[in-house]
C-alpha cells in the first residue's frame, strides 16, 4: 500500500472512523456515559394552598429532595403550605435549580472523572517534559494522538471534555439560573493548563481535538503537504468571526428558548454513538472529512472552549517564541505550521495571533533551532528582518 499513498490515506481514514465508532459503542456500554441530551425540564405544578407533601406528589419529588430543598426539620413540616416558603416564582426557581443540580449529579460518573483528570495530568506533564528536549517525529506524534484519542475518548468517553465545561455551564445557567460547582472546578483546571502551557490540553488531551488532528496528520507527507487534495489554511479573521458568532447564537438560543444548538452536532458524541442522531452523524462525518484538509475545523470554527482558550492563551507562561538573532528568515516554520499562527508571529502581528496548539511542528522544522516552546518572552522581529534576509 506504500506505493499508493492516496489509497493509504483513505484506508486509514475509514479505519479511524470505523474503529472509533465501533469501539466507543462497546466501551460506552461497559464504562457508561452521561445522558447526552439535556434534560427537558417539566413545568412544575404549583397550586395555591398546596402542602409540601401535595406539591411533592404532583411533581414526583422524593421526600428527601423536598426535605433538603425546603429545609424541613420534622415529618410534620410536610403538612405546611408551600406558600409559607415564598412566592410561586421563588418556589419554582428554587426547585428548578435544585432539580437541575440533582440531574447533573446523577449524570456524572465521579470515579471515571477522577481517573480521567489523573491521566490527563500524568500524560500532559510527561509530554511537556519529553518534548522539552526531543523533536516530535511524525510516527511518535501519530502514536501519541492515537493514545490520547483512545484513552480520553474511546475508553473514558465524551464527558468530561474541555468544551463541555463551557457549553454545559452556559446551558445550565440559561435554563435553570444556576451553576454546577464541579464543572467550574474542571473549567478552572483546563484554563490553568492553558495559562501554564498554551493549548496543551487541546493539543494532546482533548478527545475531539486529538481525533481531528490525527485525521489531519494521516493526510500529510514528510514535507507537511497534503497527500490527498490540498491543505486549506482559513484566514483567522474568518474563522474567529464564525466562532464568535456561533457562540453568540448558542447563548441567545439557550437564554431565549432553552435550546442547545451544539447538542445535536457535538463532535464529542462520536464517543457515545448511540446518542448520535442522523443529522449529528452527518455533521460529524463532514467535519472529520474536512479535518483531512483543514487543521481542527471544529476548534477553529465552533468550539466555545477554543475561543475562551484562545483569549487565555495570550497570558500563557509557556509559548512558542523565535530567537531572531539566529533566525535566517527562511519561513519554513510558517509554511509547516498547520494554521496561520506562525505566519502571524513572524509578521509581528501581536494583537491577532491565532490559536497555537503547541504541536511543535514549527520548532522541529526550523533548520537553525531558533524556535522554542518555553517561558522565553515572545520577541518581535526587527522591522527589516524578513526584507533583509528574505
Ligand atoms: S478547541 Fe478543539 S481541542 Fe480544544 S476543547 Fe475545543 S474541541 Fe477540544
Ligand atoms: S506549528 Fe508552531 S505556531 Fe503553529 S500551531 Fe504548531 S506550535 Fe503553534
Amino acid at each position: 500500500m506504500h506505493r499508493h499513498p492516496k489509497l493509504k490515506v483513505v484506508v486509514y481514514f475509514i479505519l479511524i472512523l470505523v474503529s472509533t465508532i465501533g469501539l466507543s459503542s462497546i466501551m460506552s456500554q461497559i464504562v457508561g456515559g452521561k445522558a447526552e441530551q439535556p434534560q427537558k425540564r417539566k413545568e412544575l405544578k404549583l397550586d395555591k394552598g398546596m402542602t409540601v407533601a401535595q406539591f411533592g406528589q404532583a411533581n414526583a419529588l422524593s421526600a428527601s429532595f423536598l426535605k433538603e430543598s425546603f429545609n424541613l426539620a420534622q415529618e410534620s413540616d410536610f403538612a405546611k403550605k408551600v406558600d409559607e416558603f415564598g412566592t410561586s416564582e421563588q418556589i419554582t426557581s428554587l426547585i428548578t435549580k435544585k432539580l437541575a443540580l440533582a440531574a447533573e449529579h446523577a449524570s456524572k460518573k465521579w470515579i471515571k472523572i477522577l481517573i480521567k483528570f489523573g491521566l490527563w495530568f500524568t500524560f500532559l506533564s510527561a509530554l511537556f517534559k519529553f518534548f522539552k528536549t526531543r523533536a516530535v517525529s511524525s510516527g511518535v506524534r501519530n502514536c501519541l494522538l492515537v493514545i490520547a484519542t483512545v484513552t480520553f475518548g474511546v475508553v473514558l468517553g465524551s464527558d468530561p471534555g474541555p468544551m463541555g465545561t463551557v457549553k454545559d455551564a452556559i446551558y445550565l445557567y440559561g435554563t435553570a439560573h444556576t451553576i454546577f460547582p464541579p464543572r467550574m472546578i474542571a473549567l478552572s483546571v483546563f484554563l490553568l493548563i492553558v495559562l501554564l502551557a498554551n493549548k496543551y490540553i487541546c493539543a494532546w488531551g482533548c478527545q475531539a481535538g486529538t481525533l481531528q488532528e490525527l485525521i489531519f496528520r494521516i493526510n500529510q507527507n514528510s514535507e507537511q503537504k497534503a497527500i490527498v487534495g490540498r491543505r486549506i489554511k482559513l484566514p483567522f479573521a474568518l474563522t474567529n468571526t464564525i466562532r464568535i458568532l456561533f457562540l453568540c447564537m448558542f447563548t441567545i438560543a439557550v437564554f431565549a428558548w432553552g435550546i442547545d444548538l451544539i447538542g445535536p452536532i457535538d463532535p464529542f458524541k462520536i464517543y457515545n454513538p448511540t446518542h448520535l442522531g442522523l443529522f449529528g452523524g452527518a455533521f460529524i462525518g463532514i467535519l472529520l472529512s474536512a479535518s483531512l484538509f483543514i487543521y481542527r475545523p471544529w476548534c477553529h470554527l465552533f468550539c466555545p472552549f477554543g475561543l475562551l482558550g484562545w483569549l487565555v492563551e495570550k497570558a500563557s507562561i509557556n509559548k512558542i517564541s523565535v530567537n531572531y538573532e539566529t533566525c535566517i528568515a527562511c519561513q519554513q516554520c510558517a509554511t509547516a505550521c498547520p494554521t496561520a499562527v506562525m505566519g502571524a508571529i513572524l509578521k509581528r502581528d501581536k494583537k491577532t495571533i491565532p490559536d497555537c496548539f503547541a504541536c511543535y511542528t514549527c520548532r522541529d522544522v526550523c533548520p537553525t533551532g531558533s524556535i522554542c516552546f518555553s517561558t522565553r518572552k515572545r520577541a518581535v522581529p526587527p522591522a527589516d528582518h524578513f526584507i533583509k534576509r528574505g
